[in-house]
């Protein structure tokens, strides 16, 4: 057995008093949020802070949301192992890299390149090969590669796009921030038998989402 570093204790700590005092309890998210190295997905002038109960700027006017958040989303997908997940919005790459750690494939749409490009390096360097990326307006979805088990969103829209519940695999789950620009509800719709249900799991604060299906700027 190596000696935990630093980060590991970090991380451990992250999960103990941020995330299970608050509800988060499903077994696959806790190991996945215990696992991914968060200091790696921030810049290394704020790698001392990543595993602080709180969102941290990544360039381009992006933000990594607080672990948190992360968890709470993650676990609202109920992922078992064996799903491939849509998310939009790859950012740091972080949110990605803990889907990647529970379902079998993750695919990940970025509308901003510099984001895309260093997200990437993280996901090589760490050997998470079971994540496929892309450039696009990910409102759009991504139709080759459809139906998806899960769904998440992690920007902010003004509604659920069409495109993502159209692409949502029947049974699956699909997780968004819905709301104005400045504050959102979290909704997990559900698909089931031809029939979907919108629920809401907390108040949240998202960038916004940007493009066809969400915001215009
Ligand atoms: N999941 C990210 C959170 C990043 S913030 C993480 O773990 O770090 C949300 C991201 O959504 C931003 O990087 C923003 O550029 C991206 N985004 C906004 N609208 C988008 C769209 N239509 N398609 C793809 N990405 C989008």
């Amino acid at each position: 057995m190596t000696t935990p570093s630093p980060w590991d204790i970090n991380r451990e700590r992250m999960v103990d008093e941020q995330l299970i005092p608050r509800g988060i309890h499903d077994e696959n998210t806790l190991r996945a949020m215990r696992t991914v190295p968060r200091h790696l997905f921030v810049d290394d002038a704020m790698a001392s802070c990543a595993y602080g109960d709180n969102p941290l700027p990544i360039g381009a006017g992006q933000t990594i949301s607080q672990p948190y958040i992360v968890a709470l989303m993650t676990q609202a997908l109920g992922l078992k192992g064996d799903e491939r997940v849509l998310e939009i919005g790859t950012g740091s790459g972080y949110q990605a890299a803990v889907l990647s750690r529970i379902c079998e494939r993750v695919y990940t749409v970025e509308r901003i390149d510099s984001l895309l490009v260093r997200a990437r390096k993280i996901f090589d360097r760490l050997h998470y090969h079971n994540i496929t990326s892309r450039l696009d307006d990910g409102t759009d979805g991504w139709p080759d590669e459809a139906p998806f088990d899960s769904i998440l969103v992690t920007a902010g829209g003004p509604k659920i796009p069409q495109p993502l519940i159209d692409q949502l695999a029947d049974p699956g789950r699909l997780v968004i921030p819905v709301g104005d620009q400045h504050v959102q509800e979290l909704q997990l719709l559900e698909k089931n038998s031809g029939e979907t249900r919108v629920t809401t799991i907390e108040q949240v604060r998202f960038v916004n989402l940007i493009g066809a299906h969400g915001w215009s700027a």
